[in-house]
């Protein structure tokens, strides 16, 4: 059987990205071509519409935004923290749903990424033994 994974949908050249660009990473698609693939973006499963302000994690890493410590605001100061905890359990649901412990995800998203803070959603897919390989 092709073993299952998820990917940041930004990455395969979905329109998800906060700036509203279209781009894709030819090195991750390359990565995915084993895999039955599925594309999740956790910040618009959260609730927030594309495109959207950017936003930083304050405080902390997406560990720390999990456990109350640290928070997700945009530059004016909307905090976001409840958006990308929902938007984060949503892809954690669908990974428990089918059975899959490898995503890979965009790098230097205060959802995604690895480094250099890793992500809310990285941090709750990390917490629950899932492997994320960032892009
Ligand atoms: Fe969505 Fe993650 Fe891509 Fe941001 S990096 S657009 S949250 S999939």
């Amino acid at each position: 059987t092709v073993k299952k994974c998820l990917v940041s949908a930004c990455l395969t050249g979905l329109y998800t990205r906060y700036d509203g660009c279209i781009k894709y990473s030819r090195p991750c698609m390359e990565a995915l071509a084993p895999y039955h693939w599925i594309p999740v973006c956790p910040e618009q499963l959260g609730g927030l519409p594309t495109p959207r302000p950017p936003a930083e994690l304050i405080g902390g890493d997406g560990f720390q935004v999990l456990d109350g410590r640290a928070r997700v605001l945009t530059r004016n100061g909307e905090d976001l923290t409840e958006a990308f905890i929902r938007g984060a359990r949503q892809v954690l649901l669908l990974a428990e749903m089918m059975d899959i412990d490898l995503a890979f995800l965009k790098s230097g998203s205060p959802s995604c990424g690895t480094t250099p803070l890793a992500g809310v959603t990285t941090a709750l897919l990390q917490r629950h033994g899932i492997t994320v390989q960032e892009f």
